[in-house]
């Protein structure tokens, strides 16, 4: 028999994407299961031009956008190749956290195969499904980690670990099989709100002398955007709010809860209320009641509002959140009690909001990475359209270059295996054997040698 491996269907120098295969034995197990962001998708499928719903796979599978594995798909999605099905022989997907990269293809999974995911990411993914039509992530026996405990799926044992990304509920791995335990960090930074949980995963990680580490690398190699931490995305704001005679425009991630948190601080230390689209609204409202992250609750929070687009018609979801909305002309009108969360592509408000000449607009999301990105070029033109101030203030949701070096150092595992990166190459120098994957090889857990 072969001895435990791992392979690598996904995420293999490209961000995002991870799908990462453990096998030991007849025991079969997925982490992540994400469309990529890279541009390779975009050379065949773009705008209105996607994969058939009646033939999912079959038309990824055409250019390699998605891996083949038997007992993995669902029927539904093998259509059109549907003698290709057979039943499941992957018994079981964790889910490290609720971004489309890492959740995005659950839906073309065979739904007998259960999902794993920590409470709060299946809140969020509820929350996303509930607010966006085309989103789905399939029916499964959805599982519930809970942070320490291990789950035995076979002759292979899963210990998950919170860990601080910047969508909360992130989850790291320790997993144990026949020929020793890799350690897989999913995304994670830290220098978050939540630094200590990741330090805790390391620690564990470190502990158990893992064959594996399989570390993500998103900022790894040269990088010259700057990143703050939260608190200094904090500091950054109250310094502008403090400075802003009237309203203040912000946009950030949509899941990112921390952010929305930091916003909603500052906002309520300045006077001001947090004015959010009602998307932001709906998933607040579904992470209600967790004592290690409280979010402001609508309607009892005097500093939290919701704001109405101008609409023919309202989702049944977002009616409720409706009620005490305010809308362009209250904001217009109220400008300096106010700090706006507004999606660059919600931007057609503006032809209603109409700022005042030089008001602050923050992206407090990544600088885009390239010249050419189509959204920064939009961005900048409704902006110098309505004169308005252009502020970066963001926390990266990843690791530095320098931190993740030191990461490898601490955890101190036989072989590094990076992924989710442009630049597996920056790890070469760390302890440990460098082992950059090829996208659909199997690697001896215990060696990290290829298994031929
Ligand atoms: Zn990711």
């Amino acid at each position: 028999m072969r001895p435990p491996t791992v392979r690598f269907l996904g995420g293999v120098r490209e961000i995002g994407g991870n799908k990462i295969l453990v096998e030991d034995g007849p025991d079969r197990i997925l982490f992540d299961f994400g469309p990529s962001f890279d541009p390779r998708r975009e050379e065949y499928y773009f705008d209105f031009l996607q994969p058939r719903s009646t033939s999912p796979v079959k038309d990824l599978l055409e250019f390699d956008l998605i891996p083949w594995l038997d007992g993995l798909y669902s029927p539904e999605a093998l259509g059109g190749m549907e003698e290709r099905y057979t039943e499941p022989s992957v018994h079981a997907v964790f889910v490290s956290h609720a971004h489309a990269d890492h959740a995005g293809y659950l839906r073309y999974i065979d739904p007998a195969i259960p999902v794993y995911t920590s409470a709060g990411t299946r809140k969020i993914l509820e929350s996303n499904r509930a607010t966006n039509p085309s989103l789905n992530y399939g029916d499964h026996p959805w599982k519930t980690l809970s942070p320490g405990s291990a789950v035995r799926v076979g002759s292979i044992e899963v210990v998950p670990y919170p860990v601080d990304h910047s969508v909360p509920y992130a989850t790291g791995f320790l997993v144990r099989t026949g020929a020793g335990s890799l350690a897989y960090t999913g995304d994670f930074r830290r220098h978050g709100p939540r630094a200590a949980l990741t330090t805790r995963f390391l620690s564990a990680a470190a502990a158990e002398r893992p064959a594996g580490l399989i570390i993500e690398g998103t900022r790894a190699g040269p990088d010259p955007r700057r990143s703050l931490s939260e608190e200094g995305v904090r500091k950054e704001l109250d310094r502008l709010l403090a400075a802003t005679p009237g309203l203040a425009l912000v946009s950030c991630y949509p899941r990112d809860v921390d952010r929305i948190r930091t916003l909603h601080a500052a906002a309520q230390d300045a006077g001001r209320t947090l004015v959010v689209p009602a998307k932001a609204a709906f998933l607040l409202q579904s992470l209600q009641g967790d004592d290690e992250l409280p979010v402001p609750r609508l309607g009892q929070d005097p500093y939290l509002r919701v704001y109405r687009r101008s609409k023919k018609r309202l989702f049944k979801w977002e009616q409720p959140l409706l009620d005490e909305a305010i809308d362009a002309e209250e904001v217009h009108r109220r400008g300096k009690e106010l700090l706006l969360l507004l999606d660059l592509f919600q931007f057609a408000e503006l032809n209603d909001l109409r700022p005042e000449p030089g008001t602050p607009f923050v992206r407090s999301m990544s600088e885009p990475f390239s010249e050419e990105d189509v959204n920064d070029h939009v961005l900048r033109n409704w902006l110098e359209h309505f004169d308005l101030r252009l502020h970066q203030m963001h926390a990266s949701g990843h690791c530095s270059g320098p931190e993740l070096a030191e990461v490898c150092r601490e955890v101190n595992a036989r072989a590094v295996f990076p992924v989710h990166t442009e630049h597996p190459e920056a790890f070469a120098s760390g302890p440990g054997r460098f082992c950059p994957p090829t996208k659909g090889d199997r690697y001896r857990i215990e060696t990290g040698e290829v298994e031929r």
